[in-house]
């Protein structure tokens, strides 16, 4: 459309001028870098073949390329140069990078680490031994293996680093863990500068578990590559002194990285359809039956691909307030074909309310990859700019599909632009994501989640700033991470009311856009926002697990002269204080309600009446979430204790509502 054209040719002015600016005064090396990187000097990659038929004039396709935004929206600390070859026989890839580092402290940094999480799948790791080998119900395969070997390690100057790397394992010395690589660089980095380091490395892809790997000619390439870890600076999520963020691959953990630069050419069987974080930046190219794609994603923190030959593509742009235009690419299994419009429509409507409520999408591409059946551990997963929805299991799922999706575009705010810690707290990403999922499910489906019952399931409350891998067990994680973490804010919601609590997220969401907030951060938004004092809440369901139970004691009724004197004992156990509503039910139909503030621990009711009291119940339209004891909110008077009935929920219901779909 004419309107778009011109936007198009706006930016490339734009970038062309910062361009021409780039290599006048030497900053943001990365553009330079970028187009002038000499692929063919450190890759040894197939012939460039002739230029793909397909040109960027072209109907919109796979391998149309795009042009660079102008902005630079976040720090940069890392810059990838990345190229990779995948031998689909063997299930491998073979991969070289350069890695530039700028150091964000004050202080020199002599000692360097790498995350190498594909080892977590090899025998030994701690990520095996916590997970047993299991993950959100998926298992890995008997004797499939992964792992990523780095082979080389030079500075730019040529100098090997390789004598110098040791595996550490910070958490628990497990030694057979290599998930985290450290050495020491030939001279430090002062405060500001960079350094550039290049290493080849080669992995082996399991069979897909928990989110990576091949199965048959699907591959899920995702922290496939060695990864820079995070270098904290001093007041950054609280830290008293600047350092590393250290952490290995753990069961019930997701990941942490800086933003940065992306640049990854991928090559394939020329059959093969690529997936992959950012954008194309040329038609691939082809030779020898071999297909070479060159990805490029700015202000990222991670960089994920997927390739199978089977995809059915479908793309459609996009915009709309909040969403200046997105190239939605949509990468299916075969058995879903039928259902591609299912898939653009949650992730148009979810961009759209995520982009009204909290902000702009700054990226021009959104690729979704659903994946087939025998690939399902890498399905619901959130990568930058790339989602994977659930596996394609059967031709007509339900609301599943919709809810796994939106669930994880929604993580493009929660965690790929405000990128939490997730080593440390989960719950910023996924309790978060959880909430925003609800709220995406219930105003493009009307479909609400049944909160008093989801509650109940909490039965093993935990602290939400624990580490992942720290909570009880796995479903203790999920139990917590998920669901109590998103009945947190949903219960800030229902205190501070709809309009304060949107504006509580957006400001949250602007303020830590392209940075790693803590939950503290989060509390003095929730502060600065209400202009009220959050201590006790967040203390209570935050550094301390604790759900709020909210109960009828006991009823006393006696025979007065005048009628009857009734009296109530109601308990709040656990929590922070909240108002609640009693309801009290007389025997002749009249009924009374009375509103508590839940200061203290108990307050007893004292009233009279011309007929005797039947029952109580406190917060009878379950207003307070975090109430997971709903059985004992409700009292019948006057029978003895032995008979008293409770409400109670079924449990498999409970189980059934919360775990029907895998969402992470
Ligand atoms: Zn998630």
């Amino acid at each position: 459309m004419p309107k778009r054209r011109s936007l198009r040719m706006l930016l490339f002015v734009a970038a062309a001028a910062v361009l021409v600016m780039s290599v006048r005064f030497g900053f943001a090396d990365a553009w330079v870098d970028h187009y002038a990187f000499p692929a063919s000097s450190l890759y040894e990659l197939p012939a460039a073949a002739a230029p793909s038929a397909i040109e960027a004039k072209s109907e919109p396709g796979p391998d149309v390329p795009q042009t660079l935004q102008a902005a630079i929206l976040s720090n940069r600390i890392t810059e990838y140069h990345i190229s990779v070859v995948l031998d689909e026989r063997n299930g491998a890839l073979s991969g070289e990078q350069t890695v530039t580092w700028k150091n964000p402290g004050r202080k020199a940094v002599s000692d360097f680490y790498l995350h190498l999480y594909p080892n977590a799948f090899a025998p030994g790791s701690t990520f095996l031994k916590e997970s047993g080998g299991q993950l959100r119900g998926d298992k890995k395969k008997e004797g499939s293996d992964g792992s990523v070997e780095l082979t080389s390690l030079t500075t730019m100057q040529g100098e090997t680093l390789m004598p110098r790397i040791r595996y550490v394992q910070p958490d628990d010395g497990n030694k057979n863990d290599r998930t985290l690589v450290a050495f020491r660089l030939p001279e430090p980095i002062q405060p500001g500068k960079s350094v550039t380091l290049q290493m080849k490395f080669k992995v082996k892809l399991p069979d897909v578990f928990a989110r990576m790997g091949k199965a048959g000619d699907f591959v899920m390439a995702g922290q496939w590559f060695p990864k820079v870890a995070v270098y904290e600076t001093a007041g950054m999520r609280g830290r008293a002194a600047e350092g590393w963020n250290l952490h290995q691959y753990h069961g019930n953990s997701e990941f942490y990285a800086d933003f940065g630069i992306y640049s990854v050419r991928i090559d394939v069987p020329e059959s093969y359809k690529v997936a992959a974080t950012g954008f194309l930046t040329k038609s691939p190219s082809v030779s020898s039956g071999r297909k070479s794609f060159l990805f490029y994603a700015e202000d990222v923190h991670d960089f994920a691909w997927s390739a199978s030959p089977n995809f059915e593509y479908v793309e459609e742009s996009f915009s709309s307030p909040g969403i200046p235009g997105v190239r939605i690419k949509l990468y299916i299994d075969p058995l879903h074909k039928d259902l591609k419009d299912r898939y653009m429509h949650a992730a148009k409507s979810a961009l759209a309310k995520l982009g009204q409520w909290y902000g702009e999408y700054p990226y021009s591409t959104l690729s979704v990859i659903v994946p087939p059946a025998s690939g399902n551990g890498a399905g619901g997963m959130e990568y930058p700019t790339l989602v994977t929805a659930a596996s394609a299991q059967n031709d007509n799922p339900g609301y599943e599909l919709e809810r796994t999706l939106v669930h994880e575009v929604a993580h493009q705010y929660w965690y790929g632009l405000v990128a939490s810690n997730e080593f440390e707290e989960a719950w910023l990403d996924e309790g978060f994501t959880s909430y925003t999922e609800d709220k995406l499910m219930a105003s493009i489906y009307g479909v609400l989640s049944n909160l008093p019952v989801e509650a109940s399931y909490l039965t093993r409350p935990e602290p939400l700033n624990l580490y992942s891998w720290k909570y009880s067990s796995s479903e203790g994680y999920a139990e917590n991470v998920y669901l109590r973490g998103k009945l947190v804010l949903t219960s800030l919601e229902r205190q501070v009311g709809d309009k304060t609590m949107s504006k509580i997220m957006r400001t949250y969401f602007q303020k830590y856009k392209f940075k790693h907030p803590s939950f503290s951060d989060f509390q003095k938004v929730v502060e600065s926002v209400t202009k009220e004092n959050w201590d006790d809440f967040f203390l209570a369901y935050v550094r301390k697990g604790e759900a709020a139970d909210y109960s009828v004691q006991s009823i006393q009724t006696r025979k007065t002269d005048s009628g009857y004197e009734n009296s109530v004992l109601i308990r709040r156990d656990g929590g922070s204080p909240e108002p609640v509503s009693i309801w009290l039910q007389f025997q002749d139909g009249q009924s009374l309600r009375k509103k508590w503030d839940g200061a203290q621990s108990q307050m007893l009711i004292k009233l009279e009446s011309p007929s005797p009291l039947l029952y109580a119940a406190i917060d009878p339209s379950n207003n307070v979430v975090l109430d997971n004891r709903k059985y004992n909110n409700y009292l019948k008077a006057e029978v003895p204790a032995k008979q008293r009935t409770r409400f109670a929920t079924s449990i498999a219901q409970m189980i059934e509502g919360l775990f029907g779909s895998m969402a992470w």
